[in-house]
């Protein structure tokens, strides 16, 4: 399966593609999680990226593309991409290159929550410095309370979730990111799934949706 993400930060994007990469096979590409890697790695991408990602703001179209299309073009099997697009000129970058693919989209999925919900979200979540792993202060906390009880790593307030860059965040995807729905509804290609509930209960109907 092909499949794009939408969906504001904090909405549970990753761990919903997470749990559907479980049952397809298909890979995850997070351009968020690609770009942290980078800065953590020092790449010459990270260092470009940095000061976009830490004030919360969109790293430029030609950085990603690039990147998309590195990714994608030798990709033989399904992917669902998560972060990406997330401008208008990047949905039809992607386009662009999944027809000169021949491996057009099969459905790109809007996940739907309010600003409350989504700040609460965000201002408790905590990732694990070694691995990755995500958790929740009140929804998902770790057994290990401040460690991660997968790999023993600390757990730390990514620099972007903390108050005021979510604020610009959400503000950026509002005049940037949302555009790209009514995008994605002229083509058809669009299904809406309700963020609201529980992981699983968001689980069962992004199933429901896709027909899985
Ligand atoms: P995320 O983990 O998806 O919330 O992404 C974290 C940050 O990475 C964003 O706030 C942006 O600075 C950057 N980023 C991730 N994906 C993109 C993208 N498709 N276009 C531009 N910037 C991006």
């Amino acid at each position: 399966m092909r499949l794009v993400f939408i969906g504001p930060p904090g909405v549970g994007k990753g761990t919903q593609a997470k749990r559907l990469q479980e049952i397809t096979g298909s890979n995850v590409f997070s351009t968020g999680d690609i770009l942290r890697d980078a800065m953590a790695n020092g790449t010459p991408l990270g260092l470009e990226a940095k000061r976009f990602v830490e004030s919360g703001e969109l790293v430029p179209d030609e950085v990603v593309n690039g990147l998309i299309r590195e990714t994608l073009a030798p990709l033989e099997s399904g992917f669902i991409l998560d972060g990406y697009p997330r401008t208008v000129a990047q949905g039809r970058f992607l386009e662009s290159l999944l027809t000169e693919l021949e491996r057009p989209l099969d459905a790109v999925i809007e996940f739907v929550l309010d600003e409350e919900t989504l700040v609460r979200r965000l201002s408790g979540r905590r990732t694990c410095s070694q691995c990755g792993a995500i958790f929740h202060i009140e929804a998902s906390p770790s057994a290990k309370g401040d460690l991660c009880d997968k790999c023993g790593g600390s757990l730390t307030i990514r620099k972007d979730d903390e108050p005021e860059t979510i604020r610009k965040r959400l503000i950026v995807y509002r005049d940037q990111t949302a555009p790209l729905v009514g995008f994605y509804k002229e083509r058809g290609a669009h299904r809406a799934v309700s963020a609201e509930a529980s992981p699983d209960q968001v689980f069962a109907s992004l199933k429901e949706t896709l027909g899985l």
